[in-house]
């Protein structure tokens, strides 16, 4: 007799977190359901995450660590055990950070993949190396980092209320696509009367609800930014009450942006100066506004942070900060760590900290400290809180396994991540892997993938059912305050299968870390949740998330002391003119360039964008499910009738895209979503093009990242973000 049971638990498929209900069979996940009493996603599940259980079930998966027979990227392996695998990899770690100091050392992550995700920094900073790298310079750190430097504070929330938010602004961002949940919220807003604006060169679904559409060219959208802030400006009083006692850099920033009057900025975005000017009248007249930033905003390059830093300019001088139905300043949790303590930063010194790749590039690397004591200025005094944007830089890391610039980096460790198919100049990164620089690559994935592949050691990670859940409320509700739900696995890890925590717990049992490893993850989680006064097993046994007093300690002393008004800046104000870009060199006030790339326009004439969400996929990691591959078999690049017409290419033909960067091939779809000089491409590889060869899985003759960019001059000046959206392309049949 079969046996079956529910079980409640939370979705990682993509980073939203939604409540689901697992049907267990036999040991087997069989179904996957929204779960209705789930408070804060209400039943709501997507066709990815309905389809999770195929993924992990999925024949493809890495069972059993695997160690290299052949050259590197030979496909010929031998299965060892867990032990031998960890005491190889820790003995290399060690004896490598002898020979060339421990930043010779590096770890990069790629998206959440469970409530464990990155955990893989706190064995970096135990071991004394600076160089986790992350995936915040092009998700989403941009903008946050734009709040800190303007308000101290950060990351803001759209507070989408139904019938008090009175506009919504969309900038970049798809949440039909890509924060489902919160997109049926906005959904209630926009039908209870709320104006819409949406800023996108892309005609999406949410374009289908908009007042005002602004389609910029892409890699222009500071210059509309900045628009919008002289219209607003315009249309307020300069005296008011709130410029003087709250704000410093008025009339500076004033002064910039009357430079981008909408006549000007209309020649520079192709959006019309008479829809740039409707679109501040809803800015000024139609409050309480929540503003939804995406990561449209982020992958473009050189304004990356300025684009952050324009939003935080427009939601201050709307009115709209802490304002009901307009932005929230949530942030994290107050009693349990959700903050930089549980990353062990601290242990990291000084002299260590200053070695982050891309710091001697970077000032928020370089200066990530100085960030660190802004936001605890105005949060309790915890340090730690955006620990996340304490990460080094990715192109960094190739160009110093290529050529040792500015130091060599000899190991490596890739988690979740497959940077040959998800980073930008994804040739580059593969020949830095390949290369005689790089003396250990070791890849914890769900499958070989193109990165996984060419690693000394594979291991076998485990997914997201096979892990204990502990969240905190991350994605679409960005820091929400008190908010706390934990879960036990919904099946226990299979074959071999370890988490990510289990990893990095062997290696630091082998490397002289054993006492700061907790035996369980569950043992950690407990950590996190002492000062809160509560446990993972009594979390767990409430089988659902408590938020506000019920997820403190209400006698607490974090509970008991109040926020205060002033924010965390230098000046304890809101910075339009930034102090610390100023101490740091840079320009502290908003501006707009295009990146370097395009002094080549003349030779590729086309803008190339790249990334937009499939609602099937995340990332790199749906290629393997059979439902997301019936409905995409091939990459697409979509171009207009128009320009389709006048290069003679017909639906479904294989056409080549060249930029300055690369060349790739996709298939041509033919649809008027974009603009008829901007073409979108695919991120791609194909799961079944696996073992050796001169391309394993067709990214070299597939993924548009070989033809995006991660050159210093194209890079962001404050952050590193590197350019995948916004560059001169053109097409050829
Ligand atoms: S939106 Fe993300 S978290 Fe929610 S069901 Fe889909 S994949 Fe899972």
């Amino acid at each position: 007799m079969s046996d079956t049971v529910e079980k409640r638990a939370i979705c990682f498929t993509c980073a939203q977190q939604c409540g689901h209900v697992a049907t267990v069979r036999d040991g087997m996940v069989v179904r996957l359901h929204g779960d209705r009493d789930h408070p804060r996603t209400a039943g709501f599940i997507c066709p990815k995450g309905a389809q999770a259980h195929d993924l992990h079930h999925s024949p493809d998966r890495l069972h059993s660590p695997m160690k290299r027979r052949g050259a590197r990227g030979s496909g010929d392996w031998e299965p060892i055990s867990w032990d031998q695998a960890l005491d190889e990899i820790a003995d290399r770690l060690q004896q490598l950070a002898k020979a060339h100091g421990a930043e010779t050392v590096a770890y990069t992550f790629g998206t959440i993949r469970g409530s464990d995700y990155s955990i893989g920094t706190r064995f970096m900073n135990l071991f004394g190396s600076p160089n986790s790298v992350g995936q915040d310079k092009i998700c989403l750190g941009p903008i946050t980092l734009g709040e800190f430097l303007t308000y101290g504070f950060g990351p803001s929330s759209p507070d989408l209320q139904p019938g008090v938010t009175r506009s919504l602004v969309l900038w970049g961002a798809r949440p039909s696509q890509s924060a489902r949940p919160a997109w049926h919220t906005m959904e209630k807003v926009l039908d209870a009367g709320a104006k819409c604006i949406v800023i996108d060169p892309a005609r999406t679904e949410e374009a289908g609800r908009v007042d005002i559409w602004l389609r910029p060219r892409p890699g222009t959208d500071a210059a509309l930014g900045l628009a919008l802030l002289h219209e607003v400006i315009a249309a307020r009083p300069d005296d008011s009450d709130f410029i003087s006692r709250h704000t410093v850099g008025f009339e500076e920033l004033k002064e910039r942006a009357a430079n981008y009057a909408a006549d000007r900025v209309a020649s520079i975005t192709g959006c019309a100066a008479e829809d740039i000017r409707a679109a501040g009248k809803i800015l000024c007249e139609d409050g309480p506004t929540a503003f939804v930033a995406g990561n449209g905003l982020c992958q473009t390059g050189v304004r990356t942070v300025q684009h952050g830093r324009i939003l935080a300019c427009l939601v201050a001088l709307t009115g709209n900060l802490e304002r009901k139905g307009g932005q929230a300043l949530l942030g994290p949790p107050r009693d349990i760590l959700a903050n930089g303590d549980f990353m062990a930063r601290d242990a990291l010194d000084i002299a260590q900290r200053a070695k982050a790749l891309g710091a001697e590039h970077f000032a928020s690397i370089a200066h990530y400290d100085q960030i660190d004591e802004t936001v605890a200025r105005a949060w309790y005094g915890k340090r730690g809180i955006p620990h996340w944007l304490s990460t080094a830089h990715e192109p960094t890391l190739w160009q110093a396994i290529l050529d040792g610039r500015p130091y060599p980096v000899k190991a490596l460790i890739i988690q979740g991540h497959n940077p040959v198919g998800g980073s930008a100049n994804t040739g580059e990164v593969r020949e830095a892997l390949l290369g005689d620089g790089l003396e250990l690559l070791v890849a914890h994935d769900l499958f070989l993938n193109a990165t996984s592949c060419l690693a000394d050691y594979v291991l076998p990670a485990a997914h997201w059912l096979e892990k204990p859940h502990f969240s905190m409320g991350a994605a679409s509700l960005a820091w929400s305050g008190d908010y706390v739900e934990a879960g036990t696995a919904v099946i226990p890890p299979q074959y071999e299968h370890r988490s990510d925590y289990d990893l990095f717990k062997g290696l630091g049992e082998r490397c002289g870390q054993a006492e700061h490893w907790p035996e369980r993850v569950e043992d950690f989680y407990d950590m996190m949740l002492a000062p809160a006064g509560m446990t993972f097993a009594e979390l767990a046994r409430n089988n659902g998330p408590l938020s506000g007093d019920a997820a403190r300690k209400p006698a607490s002393e974090a509970a008991a002391m109040p926020r205060g008004e002033v924010f965390g800046t230098l000046s304890g104000k809101i910075e339009l003119r930034s102090d610390m870009l100023a101490a740091w060199g840079l320009d502290p006030l908003p501006d707009f360039r295009l990146s370097g790339i395009f002094a080549r326009q003349d030779e590729f004439p086309l803008v190339l964008v790249t990334g937009g969400r499939k609602i099937e996929g995340f990332h790199q990691s749906s290629q393997q499910t059979p439902a997301f591959r019936r409905k995409n078999p091939d990459p697409v690049v979509t171009l207009h009738h128009d320009l389709a017409a006048s290069a003679g290419i017909a639906e479904g033909q294989w056409i080549a895209i060249e930029t300055p960067v690369g060349t790739v091939r996709q298939r041509a779809h033919i649809d008027d979503i974009y603009p008829s000089k901007v073409v979108h491409a695919d991120r791609w590889w194909y799961p079944e093009r696996a073992g050796p060869s001169s391309d394993p899985f067709g990214v070299a003759e597939t993924n548009i990242n070989m033809c995006t960019s991660n050159s210093l001059e194209d890079s962001d000046p404050i952050m590193g973000s590197w350019l995948m959206r916004g560059l001169p392309c053109r097409i050829v049949p």
